[in-house]
């Protein structure tokens, strides 16, 4: 798959505009260099002159490549764009600062009001440049994808020829590079290659690894998705067959050979269950199932006070997971990002809107995982038949289920689980979940080494006569999961009946 179709898109809707003499666009990015390039091919092709404008040097030719007056003076410079010829666009940088002053705000809307042909159509890009209240009836904004492939293999292949690296990778090599670069923008892709060949003057795999850590960091600054490093292995997911079986299918069909053959990427699943049945340890097993990065999506952490901000850091992280993919989205408990404040002028129900319409209409292999503990605090569109693929219910587990979760747990430990009875264990412990078996093996081996002697089956049964499981305490609640599974409206995990 080559993303290079949505950086197009870019172009498209900008040549869109542009025809149309929209007199105001707003481009939401710090990546104001690619945004001039694409403008100055957009104005090239429709043989239109393109200008830009900053605060320090004034206005630009970009066509002549030429500076021309200087202006800094934000109305002077509307009053300068009303006596240019109307075939033109001007990239104003950073220009929403500026209209934070009342009076400039008022300047742009004038400007902005008077209509079709009558001057230069205007497009202001920075970081952070959202479009005001007072122009959101004037002003359309615009979103710059992140770098695609072909955009970072130019830049590799630039910081090779100038910095005379020696490359050492093949071309699977080079292609897994350019891949762990995917969600940089083109100016970090450019520092972080140019580090790779500078170190040593030669591109081999270690510096895949440069460029992943540079990536886990841009991540982290997105403040809503966090890069977990693969460390759950699919064996240490004990029980949940039916789940596991499913996800091992899947993992085929999102390769690059099932996409090839026609088959669409799978959507993702939801999985619903009391707390501790393993549901983020499943979560956390598919990206090293399929290899392929997995980023916990913190819906909480997309909620800001200030007006349109959750929106655009939802899109921003989306945007984010899209220019990574393929890779695993973990929405990780998302009825308490979802079910957030209700009194919230709406802000949970837009940021859900963008998540939902996200997972709708989504093409790149970004396959999203959903955990959930609390179906009732979940609004019901979420999870409607065909959003998606598939809604797994985690039980508790049966007798089985809890031996298998206790050898590994056992295993784990660094010892072999056929010297322990643990079918004994797994008879005490009816009504466990995964995470109280794991405290089980925990306490256990506490016990025993406070003892000073090697771990017994009796240490396990002991500790599993401590905990009081909260399927016990929370009765009610295993009860309302329940009825809610014989509604039909998921698939149990596991084909074992607990009860
Ligand atoms: P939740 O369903 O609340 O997301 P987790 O997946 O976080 O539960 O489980 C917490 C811990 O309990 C895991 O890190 C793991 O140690 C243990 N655990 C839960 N389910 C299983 C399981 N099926 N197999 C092995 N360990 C499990």
């Amino acid at each position: 798959m080559d993303d290079a179709r949505t950086a197009l898109a870019f172009a498209d809707h900008l040549a869109i505009q542009l025809r149309a003499d929209f007199p105001l666009i707003v481009v939401d990015t710090m990546e104001e260099q690619r945004v001039v390039a694409r403008a100055a091919e957009v104005c090239r092709t429709l043989h239109v002159r393109c200008l830009t404008w900053d605060v320090m040097t004034g206005f630009t030719s970009v066509t002549e490549g030429r500076p021309m007056a200087p202006a800094t003076d934000a109305i002077d410079v509307l009053s300068r764009l009303r006596q240019m010829s109307s075939d033109t666009l001007v990239v104003l940088k950073d220009f929403h600062h500026e209209w934070e002053d009342h009076r400039v705000l008022r300047a742009v809307r004038n400007y902005a009001q008077r209509g079709g042909a009558a001057g230069p159509s205007v497009l202001v890009v920075g970081a952070g440049a959202t479009v005001p209240e007072a122009l959101r009836d004037t002003a359309v904004s615009l979103t710059l994808p992140p770098p695609s492939r072909t955009e970072l293999q130019e830049v590799l292949s630039e910081v090779c020829r100038t910095r005379w690296a020696e490359s050492r990778l093949d071309a699977a090599g080079l292609e897994h590079l350019v891949d762990s670069a995917l969600g940089l923008t083109l100016e970090q892709a450019r520092r972080v290659f140019t580090k790779a060949v500078v170190n040593d003057g030669v591109l081999d795999l270690r510096d895949i690894e440069l460029v992943l850590e540079e990536k886990k960091a841009v991540i982290a600054s997105s403040g809503a998705l966090e890069y977990i490093e693969p460390t759950v292995r699919p064996e240490d997911v004990g029980g949940l067959d039916t789940l596991k079986e499913w996800l091992r299918l899947r993992e085929r069909t999102f390769s690059a050979a099932a996409r090839d053959f026609g088959l669409p990427p799978p959507k993702g699943v939801a999985l619903i269950g009391l707390p501790g049945t393993g549901k983020s340890l499943t979560a956390k097993a598919i990206g090293a199932l399929w290899g392929v990065p997995l980023l916990r999506l913190d819906v909480g952490a997309i909620y800001s006070s200030y007006m349109g901000e959750s929106e655009r850091r939802a899109r921003h992280a989306l945007q984010l997971a899209e220019a990574i993919a393929p890779c695993v989205v973990w929405i990780d408990e998302m009825e308490k990002g979802l079910a957030h404040g209700g009194n919230d002028t709406g802000t949970s129900t837009r940021v859900m809107g963008t998540l939902l319409t996200w997972m709708a209409e989504k093409t790149s292999p970004c396959f999203v995982v959903a955990t959930a503990n609390d179906v009732s605090a979940l609004p019901p569109e979420l999870l409607r038949r065909g959003r998606f693929d598939e809604i797994f219910f985690l039980d508790l587990p049966s007798r089985q289920e809890r031996e298998e979760i206790l050898g590994v747990h056992i295993r784990r430990s660094g010892r072999d689980m056929a010297g322990f009875d643990l079918t004994a264990v797994a008879d005490r412990t009816e009504g466990f979940v995964g995470a109280e078996l794991a405290q089980v093996v925990h306490d256990a081996l506490l016990s025993a080494f406070d003892a000073g002697r090697e771990l017994a089956t009796s240490d396990l049964v002991a500790a599993a006569g401590r905990v009081v499981p909260l399927s016990v305490a929370q009765r009610e609640r295993v009860g309302a999961l329940r009825s809610w599974l014989a509604e039909g409206r998921a698939q149990p995990a596991s084909g074992h009946r607990p009860w």
